[in-house]
């Protein structure tokens, strides 16, 4: 594969990313401060990685989560998407402590400018710990019961009630919170507002942690909670109007749920990596491991998901410089899709590492078991993957009849990693996107773009035929998934009887979640065919894409389901990344070489870098 040749957002967000590999070193080697062994240590012990987190501070890791309008260095949602990849490929605990600074992002939604400005000089200071507390001991998932008090008083807001579990609830400096300001005859979605609260800004009362809980994964993270006790804030606390807070929270969350793929994607490299190199190294019936065909097949496998998931990750952040009022849907889709194609392969790894996989010591491939973990809290978190795909069903009316009424325009924006894209305004996210999204609206013309393709030496007229019924299929399945959505309309009320408010059908759930696997396809094909021309033949020849389409859930797989001559040319392109110390994916991301000292001594890099 080549190189990007333009400068474009993907461009500078893989130098980004191959700077913050060379900024750590290699996590092989151990006198790195992040390195797989003493991670794994310290999640044995449940404490904090103190010094990884630290190296990432000294990379200025802050700076990324303030816009560039505000003096920050965020320019690109791909920039976040690459540097939570290099970070939770070596460590989640490290990932998830340190960027809840993501939430801070609600002061660019809500904030008036002068909250912005003000919280943009703290983020950029650096030692701001944010943490996100919406979720209270008895309520969940249904924010809207929540029961945490903001009273306004004079001026001024009390706020009294616990938070929990919250990742950071203890240890955090600042907390974006919801208080419910409303009382009983407020609407219900219009009780609650949001607030960031500065710790040490307190006027009165009392904030304090609530003891961390021991978590499955996750083990040397904060999971806690935080009490507030009569604790009195200026109304500058208040962000968006009174009784805002529900609203700004989806907001946020649609956005932060779409970052979440660089989670899934760093430890998804991770866990194939340890079983590649494990079973590539392991001698077995006078041969590497890695060639019996099951296992070779199951690496296979596990590679072409984390391309699938690479491209609707990829697109999705693109998507959000685009298209950031089609998110209500969107955001959704993404965190649960790219999940899900992680967490399906990581199950089919841990089969095919063996009892290894059960072994938590680091001289016995104990990262696995560490990633396989940590992984899983990514369909739990920040919207559970019951909520995500609740609240895509009760958008499906509103798709299905956007269906087939939007306009065509120009995609390559959207799918060409060389096009420059507009500006990231967090602020223009909606709550309710109308049933738009660009990805689907945007198949026919990419039908229309495969028909015109011609055949070449590596992606013949046979595969383009194979590529081009599955095209269609994919339109024919999205028009045969709306069409259900009707279907699950009309079922009789009593079909659905429940003593719950929440009434959402199990059919229409169904709906969204084999949606969103067609999300994933459809992002894979848009970005197969206005990327051909400058990735390389394993990219351009197509049988990634081919064998992608051919799956009937993207994200699952059997096995004897890959044709052998693709199982092999998948193996050998993922053993060629792995041997060449690339990351898992469709362009070419370094990583840092073996052996690598962490560089840099101590020294922050200036500003951030550029494109070589
Ligand atoms: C490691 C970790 C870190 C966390 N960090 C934070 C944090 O920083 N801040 C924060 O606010 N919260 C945090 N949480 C809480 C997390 O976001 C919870 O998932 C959330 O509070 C929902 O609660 P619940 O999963 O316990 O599910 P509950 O709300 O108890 O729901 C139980 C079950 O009911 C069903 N259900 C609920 N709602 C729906 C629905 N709409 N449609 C269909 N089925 C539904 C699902 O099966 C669900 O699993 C964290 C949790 C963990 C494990």
């Amino acid at each position: 594969m080549t190189q990007l040749e333009a400068e474009s957002p993907t461009v500078t967000s893989l130098a980004l990313a191959e700077s913050l590999e060379k900024w750590f070193g290699d996590p092989g080697t151990e006198s790195n401060s992040l390195n797989f062994s003493s991670a794994l240590e310290l999640d044995e012990r449940n404490e904090l990685p103190a010094a990884g987190i630290d190296r990432l501070r000294r990379f200025g890791f802050n700076r990324f989560f303030v816009p560039e309008q505000l003096g920050g260095n965020l320019r690109a949602a791909e920039d976040i998407l690459m540097l939570t990849r290099a970070i939770a490929r070596r460590d989640m605990n490290v990932a998830v402590s340190e960027s809840t600074q993501v939430w801070m992002m609600l002061a660019w939604i809500g904030g008036t400018p002068e909250q912005q400005a003000k919280h943009a000089a703290t983020v950029l200071q650096g030692g701001v710990i944010p943490c996100l507390a919406y979720s209270e001991p008895e309520h969940g998932a249904d924010l809207a019961a929540n029961t945490f008090r903001a009273t306004p008083d004079g001026g001024q807001y009390v706020l009294s009630g616990e938070k929990w579990p919250i990742n950071r609830g203890r240890t955090s400096t600042h907390v974006v919170l919801l208080g419910t300001t409303g009382d009983e005859t407020t609407p219900a979605k219009r009780q609650q507002s949001m607030f960031l609260v500065d710790r040490s800004t307190v006027l009165s009362g009392e904030v304090t942690g609530v003891p961390r809980v021991p978590t499955y994964g996750l083990r040397g993270c904060d999971i806690s909670g935080v009490a507030f006790d009569e604790a009195r804030v200026d109304s500058f606390a208040r962000l968006g109007a009174e009784g805002e807070g529900l609203e700004l929270a989806l907001r946020g969350l649609l956005i932060t749920r779409t970052f979440c793929t660089g989670l899934s994607l760093g430890t998804g490299d991770t866990m194939l990596r340890t079983v590649g190199d494990f079973l590539s190294e392991r001698v077995l019936y006078d041969g590497p491991a890695s060639e019996i065909p099951y296992v070779n097949e199951s690496l296979a496998s596990a590679y072409l998901s984390l391309l699938v998931a690479e491209c609707e990750s990829l697109v999705a952040m693109r998507g959000l410089h685009l298209y950031t009022e089609q998110f209500s849907i969107w955001g959704n889709l993404a965190k649960v899709q790219v999940a899900r194609l992680v967490d399906f392969s990581a199950k089919a790894l841990a089969r095919t590492l063996g009892a290894r996989y059960f072994m938590r010591a680091h001289e016995h491939v104990g990262t696995f078991q560490k990633m396989y973990r940590d992984s899983a809290v990514v369909s739990v978190f920040d919207g559970s993957e019951p909520v995500c795909m609740d609240s895509i069903a009760l958008q499906l009316p509103a798709l299905a009849k956007a269906h087939g009424h939007d306009r065509d325009e120009d995609w390559r924006p959207l799918y060409d990693l060389r096009a420059e894209l507009p500006v990231f305004e967090p602020h223009r996210v909606s709550v309710f996107g109308r049933g738009r999204d660009a990805t689907f609206a945007s198949l026919p013309a990419l039908i229309d773009r495969l028909a015109a393709l011609t055949p070449t030496a590596g992606c013949d007229a046979e595969r383009l035929a194979t590529l081009r019924a599955r095209a269609e299929g994919l339109w024919d399945e999205l028009d045969a998934l709306l069409a259900r959505v009707q279907e699950a309309r009309r079922t009789p009320a009593d079909a659905t009887a429940t003593t719950s408010a929440k009434t959402t059908s199990p059919a229409l759930i169904r709906v969204a979640e084999e949606l969103s696997a067609l999300h994933a396809k459809v992002a894979a094909l848009g970005i197969w065919l206005f990327n051909r021309d400058h990735l390389g033949a394993f990219f351009a020849d197509g049988v990634w894409l081919e064998a992608a389409l051919a799956r009937e859930q993207v994200h699952q797989y059997g096995t004897g389901d890959l044709d052998p001559a693709a199982a092999r040319t998948l193996a050998a392109e993922m053993h060629r990344q792995r041997t060449a110390g690339e990351y898992f994916s469709l362009l070419t991301v370094r990583m840092a070489a073996p052996g690598a000292p962490e560089e840099g001594g101590t020294d922050t890099p200036a500003s951030p870098p550029t494109a070589a």
